[in-house]
């Protein structure tokens, strides 16, 4: 079985990389031809645990191609996977532009039979869109080449994209006919093996489907942030409450964990995405425009703190910031609360030192010199006014306290998810604040 993809993104790139390890013969194309290039040589353009190896060891066997000429890779393709991006536009819809584009060199390419599955997180309608987009191509150039449509929301987590992908807690396929629903289920018969759900669906709701999840995850942030800024202010600790509720396994307790806001490439432009949707069909979401505001709140509430601790006035005080990712074991800066709170005490005079085990290279192409990317840990916070961890990475985990005092020029941690012991931390003589912690 041989399949496209295209776009060698998070997405794209995990995607094509775990079906070769299956045995299919994937070829992806994008238009990035640095990317290309580097994709070649086995160098994965971006960090996320497990994909070297996986990546390198696809092309040695033979199975695994990279180009930018999609006419190359749909050759023999029996599925084509659009797996583009799809960023937010001014007005929070989603920008079709790349998919769009794709659809359109579709449509000038093929030569026979092919099913078009869209990866990319996509609006409901978009599919008939590029079906049309397609069937216009075609017509122009007068060929008679039958195709059908597919959704394939992906489910992966940035950070375990890989284990996520082999491993799926659900796979979503929409079609409307079975020739394709039979290529799909070949595609992930292999996944499947171990009793990881399959569902299929109507195209529509597949599409619907990918926001409802990222829209309720984003919902369950949003709520216990809520309930963490109570906690603040009635002197309450979120982590009790966090327990005491996520017991009830009707409420469960993942994904229940206050912190310095959502952010990523998924969540804020997904939830905007959907609010847009809606109201273009004339219909208000109550429930996630809330949650959209919330989490715009939420972004300065650790900014909030530090600004209050030091009387209004961070002017030259020198701040150690651990983590620039959104989120763990991932290079991934795009919309992360750290990038942000660093833009906002920089705005204040601050002077900040930084660290992140992965995401230095691509949040330096963002701050530039306005920042001063450390070696280590250790290192970022030498002579720091404070210490403000904001993104989890395991090595933030467990501090050498005695370390932090003899390095920092005044004692004050801002722990931004929770994961140190208040106690811990004033016993060692700092000042600590969390998130709702008392
Ligand atoms: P990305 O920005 O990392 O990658 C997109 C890739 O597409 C880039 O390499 C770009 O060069 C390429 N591209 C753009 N236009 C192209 C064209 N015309 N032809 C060929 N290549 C083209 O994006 P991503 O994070 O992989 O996300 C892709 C989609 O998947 C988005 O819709 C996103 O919402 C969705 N998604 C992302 C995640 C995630 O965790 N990143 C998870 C689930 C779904």
């Amino acid at each position: 079985m041989k399949i496209a993809i295209v776009g060698t993104g998070y997405v794209g790139l995990v995607t094509g990389t775990c079906f070769a390890e299956t045995g299919v013969i994937v070829s992806c194309v994008d238009i990035d031809k640095k990317k290309i290039s580097s994709l070649r040589k086995g160098i994965a353009i971006l960090y996320e645990p497990g994909l070297d190896v996986m990546l390198k060891r696809n092309i040695e066997k033979g199975r695994l191609f990279f180009t930018t000429d999609i006419q190359e890779s749909i050759s023999g393709a029996e599925a084509i996977f659009i797996a583009v991006g799809t960023p937010p536009n001014e007005d929070g819809s989603a920008d079709l532009s790349h998919v769009l584009s794709v659809a359109s060199e579709i449509g000038k390419t093929i030569n026979s039979y092919i099913l078009v599955v869209i990866k990319s997180t996509v609006p409901v309608g978009t599919s008939e869109k590029v079906r049309k987009i397609i069937k216009t191509e075609l017509i122009k150039r007068g060929a008679d080449v039958q195709f059908d449509m597919a959704s394939n929301p992906e489910f992966l987590k940035e950070g375990s994209a890989v284990e996520d992908f082999l491993k799926p807690e659900r796979i979503v396929i929409g079609t409307d006919n079975e020739r394709a629903a039979e290529i799909m289920s070949r595609l992930y018969k292999p996944f499947i093996l171990n009793n990881h759900p399959i569902y299929y669906m109507d195209i529509i709701s597949a599409e619907l489907t990918k926001y409802a999840a990222n829209a309720m995850l984003a919902t369950r942030i949003s709520f216990i942030n809520e309930i963490a800024n109570l906690c603040d202010l009635l002197g309450a600790d979120v982590n009790q409450v966090r327990k005491g509720i996520g017991s009830d396994s009707r409420i469960g307790n993942k994904f229940l964990y206050p912190g310095p806001g959502y952010g990523g490439s998924c969540f804020p432009k997904d939830v905007k995405a959907l609010i847009r949707t809606a109201t273009e069909k004339g219909y208000e979401m109550k429930v996630i425009s809330a949650v959209e505001k919330a989490n715009e709140y939420q972004k300065n509430v650790l900014f909030n703190k530090i600004k209050n601790h030091f009387n209004n006035d961070l002017n030259n005080k020198k701040i150690g910031v651990w983590g620039l990712s959104f989120k763990p074991h991932t290079d991934d800066i795009r919309e992360s609360s750290s990038i942000y709170l660093i833009k906002k005490l920089l705005s204040e005079g601050a002077i900040v030192s930084a660290y992140d085990p992965a995401a230095m290279k691509e949040a330096e192409k963002i701050l530039g010199n306005k920042v001063t990317f450390a070696s280590g840990p250790y290192e970022a916070i030498k002579g720091a006014d404070a210490l403000v961890m904001v993104t989890e990475w395991p090595e933030f985990r467990l501090p050498d306290l005695e370390k932090l005092s003899e390095l920092m020029r005044q004692k004050v941690v801002f722990d931004g998810r929770n994961i140190y012991d208040p106690a811990e931390i004033k016993k060692a003589g700092f000042t600590y604040y969390g998130i709702g912690r008392r």
